[in-house]
């Protein structure tokens, strides 16, 4: 075992290891929702270790690679007007759309400005009257709390000058189209820890029984992940197929009721178009009616472009497949030739969390 002797709890991880070998009977396939249990899935090896007893598929649990390229086009714009600073995470910067990426803007004279947190986008705001700051709002559940937030915020500032290109999206309506597509092969979820600790994981116990799949609340370190994978293959092998949180340090059943109510002042749910998928029913949120003089498309009389939210990506790049779970980023054609995180053609190779970034970070396919 060349991985796990690196663990913190060596002992414990290898008698998980061992348990989940001797109850698979099959080879199960498992989806991890999300892009962090992914890169921690292969950084610490525990694709290899369950080689023949779990075949681990990744989900599309990156917010980065899930933002869909009519949002990127129209932050572009957004940059691009004169009088507008457009505030976005550093992840976002590199993300290509159909006219190049939020750097290009940057290049051919956008202002545009990388921020931490939606906060900071609000006190430049604060700070600088005479610009019109719009903050790039993308992520999943995890994150939408931060930019209601900011948004009651520059509300009770009085803030004119603050507005919002909102592009979260939800996860479980994903994992609905996941489950719903004829070539859907999950038969297990480990589903993110992060977004049931907003969320909470109540609503699941419906998905669950709909589509007789187990869905284990999984966390991100090593031991973590191999105790959400031995509930999911011991519920697999025993026809069973039910919620369960493996996560219990972080998650309770109904999530942070706080962060709920925060999301649910400012936002309702919408359908959001995602990069990988097409439009995906209740698969995002708007701004509420309440709130809509902070939405940046209404502002700047903006409307995105229909035609982009198909479920293709560049002619070459393959991330749609990728990040269904249909194609491993090492079987995509460009992986680690014409694509590399130096030279990313998709999002999935750009972002700290998408699944061709850790392949290739941590050498799996044609690069091992
Ligand atoms: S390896 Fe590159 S080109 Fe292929 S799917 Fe991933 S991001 Fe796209």
């Amino acid at each position: 075992m060349k991985f796990i002797d690196e663990f913190r709890d060596p002992v414990l991880a290898t008698e998980l290891v061992r348990r989940i070998r001797a109850t698979a009977k099959q080879p199960w396939v498992l989806m991890e929702v999300c892009g962090g249990q992914t890169h921690s899935l292969l950084r610490h090896g525990i694709d290899v270790e369950l080689q023949g007893a779990v075949e681990l598929i990744h989900g599309p649990g990156c917010p980065v690679c899930v933002t869909d390229i009519s949002a990127i086009d129209l932050a572009q714009q957004l940059a691009s007007l004169p009088g507008v600073v457009l505030a976005s995470f550093g992840d976002m910067l590199r993300v290509p759309g159909s006219q190049g990426s939020l750097l290009t803007a940057r290049a051919t004279g956008g202002d545009v400005m990388m921020v931490y947190s939606p906060v900071d986008a609000v006190r430049h705001a604060q700070s600088h009257p005479d610009q019109q700051v719009v903050f790039f709002a993308v992520g999943f559940e995890t994150t939408a709390p931060a930019t209601a937030l900011a948004v009651l915020q520059a509300h009770q500032l009085g803030l004119t000058n603050f507005s919002v290109l909102v592009s979260h999206v939800r996860v479980q309506p994903a994992m609905e189209a996941l489950m719903q597509a004829p070539d859907n092969r999950v038969e297990g979820f480990l589903a993110a820890g992060h977004v049931c600790s907003i969320t909470g994981y109540d609503s699941y116990d419906s998905f669950a029984k709909r589509h007789r799949v187990p869905v284990i609340v999984t966390g991100f370190e090593p031991v973590d992940l191999l105790q959400g994978i031995l509930e999911c293959v011991t519920q697999l092998e025993t026809g069973t197929a039910e919620v369960r949180n493996s996560y219990g340090r972080s998650v309770e059943r109904l999530g942070n009721p706080a962060a709920q109510r925060v999301v649910d002042t400012v936002y309702e749910i919408d359908d959001r178009a995602w990069r990988g998928f097409g439009v995906i029913p209740a698969g995002g949120y708007r701004l509420r009616e309440e709130y809509a003089t902070f939405d940046a498309q209404r502002r700047f009389g903006l409307t995105r472009s229909a035609e982009k939210n198909d479920p293709t990506d560049t002619k070459r790049c393959r991330a749609g497949d990728v990040l269904s779970g249909r194609l491993k980023p090492c079987d995509c054609p460009e992986f680690g030739k014409a694509c590399t995180p130096d030279s990313p053609l998709g999002a999935p190779m750009v972002s700290s969390e998408g699944a061709c970034a850790a392949y290739f970070r941590y050498h799996r396919g044609s690069l091992t």
